[in-house]
């Protein structure tokens, strides 16, 4: 079924960026359709048992009139507010998400798009549904899923079937009884072996790091209760306490104007491998953990993988290999693109694409945001913090554009 004329913006994604412009693009009356499944990712690809890392201060998903975030969700569920100690859980911020969505964007379509191509007057978007439509722009919200990254040793044992990244799974139990080696060092990593380690599992990590590293827990719920002259010295950011994450998380527009291997590197190391505190007691000294080790080669041996690594210990064998090395923007793995759309886009560090001022890409129409707009807005957009400048910038900047559009 092809619908008849175009819709001003459609939305991809339904996880906390697609929800949050999406609720500011309609609060600027400008009419959207937003598809994907409400915190798809959220459901999908997060291990049952996780808690957040971030604060619930800095999990609250942006609305326009400020009224929903994750306290006020509380709060309408008669549950106590709850500050910076408290360790949000999966599932509660699951539930969060749904309230937010059935608020604020309750015309969310549980539909996937298949593909994104040039239109007329637009772009012409197809949907598992078997519909097609031409929107004006496209927000392109998609998460981070298409990013996953497995380093290039680890893919032969993926082919086998022995190897998977940590973004594939929801259910860690499954792997009960096995004996599982768990690559990275980061808070995936060290909260999927512990939770492994709790079900069941015989986790062992391998981390390149000579040390694992925890943060420290908030010396209390609320910022301001700390005396002056620690506030002045670690001032409170929804990033972390600290003059640097103050500023990603108060002058993202100022990032972009840094040199391409500077904000690189600033992403990739910006809250760089580490645990949140409430999981260090959980997890050290629980299990194996083989720091100071890197995996240089892997094969599969009767039906298991055997890893050579560079390190104390050379060799480990195991049942399966967890990835979590993370995340790399690379537009050329958006398959929803068609080909032509790809090739247009103007890239930098290694595949993010360029996007100007008001996160739009180089070809006019189509935005990004969330973790693809981390390259040009900073580390701030890998997170949901995020959510508030991206979403009042990127609606701004289309309501902007199509008020021009009819001045013409
Ligand atoms: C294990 C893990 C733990 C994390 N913990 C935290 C944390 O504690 N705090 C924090 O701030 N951040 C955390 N993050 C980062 C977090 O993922 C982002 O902050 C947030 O999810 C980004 O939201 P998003 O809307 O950009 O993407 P996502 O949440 O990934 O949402 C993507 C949406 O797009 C939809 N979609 C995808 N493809 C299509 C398609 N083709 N058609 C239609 N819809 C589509 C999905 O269904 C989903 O609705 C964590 C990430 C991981 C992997």
């Amino acid at each position: 079924m092809i619908s008849p004329s175009p819709v001003p913006v459609a939305v991809v994604g339904a996880g906390p960026y697609g929800l949050s412009v999406a609720a500011h693009l309609k609060a600027r009356g400008v009419a959207v359709r937003v598809l994907g499944v409400p915190m798809g990712s959220w459901r999908a690809r997060m291990p049952v048992g996780m808690f957040l890392k971030s604060t619930p201060r800095a999990s609250s998903i942006c609305d326009p009139g400020g009224r929903h975030g994750l306290n006020d969700f509380r709060a309408a569920e008669r549950r106590a507010w709850v500050g910076d100690r408290y360790a949000v859980p999966l599932d509660e911020f699951v539930r969060y998400g749904d309230w937010f969505q059935q608020r604020c964007v309750p015309e969310v379509e549980r539909a996937a798009v298949t593909l994104i191509e040039p239109a007329p007057h637009g772009f012409r978007l197809s949907l598992d549904t078997g519909e097609s439509f031409t929107a004006r722009t496209v927000v392109l919200a998609n998460g981070f899923p298409p990013y996953a990254r497995i380093p290039a040793e680890l893919r032969p044992l993926v082919a086998a079937g022995l190897a998977s990244h940590t973004s594939e799974h929801a259910d860690l139990a499954k792997f009960a009884g096995q004996r599982v080696a768990v690559i990275g060092a980061g808070q995936s990593a060290l909260e999927s072996a512990t939770l492994m380690h709790e079900a069941g599992s015989e986790p062992v990590l391998v981390a390149r790091t000579g040390h694992l590293l925890f943060g420290d827990p908030p010396d209390s719920d609320r910022p301001g209760d700390r005396p002056w002259p620690v506030r002045l010295a670690k001032p409170a950011s929804p990033l972390g306490p600290g003059w640097s994450f103050t500023a990603f998380s108060r002058a993202p527009q100022a990032f972009r104007y840094l040199p391409d291997r500077t904000r690189a590197d600033l992403v990739r190391t910006v809250l760089g491998p580490s645990g949140a505190w409430w999981l260090r007691e959980r997890t050290l000294g629980r299990f194996p953990q083989l720091t100071g080790h890197e995996v240089v080669s892997a094969e599969e041996v009767r039906g298991r993988a055997r890893l050579r690594l560079r390190g104390p210990t050379d060799t480990l064998e195991a049942d399966q290999v967890l990835v979590a090395t993370g995340y790399r923007v690379d537009v050329e793995r958006l398959d929803l693109l068609e080909p032509g759309l790809r090739r247009a886009l103007a890239r930098r560090n290694g595949g993010a694409p360029r996007l100007s001022p008001g996160f739009e890409s180089s070809v006019p129409g189509l935005y990004f945001t969330g973790l693809a707009a981390a390259d040009t807005f900073g580390p701030m957009m890998r997170f949901v913090c995020g959510t508030g400048f991206a979403a009042r910038t990127i609606s701004r900047s289309i309501a902007t554009a199509i008020a021009t559009a009819v001045r013409r």
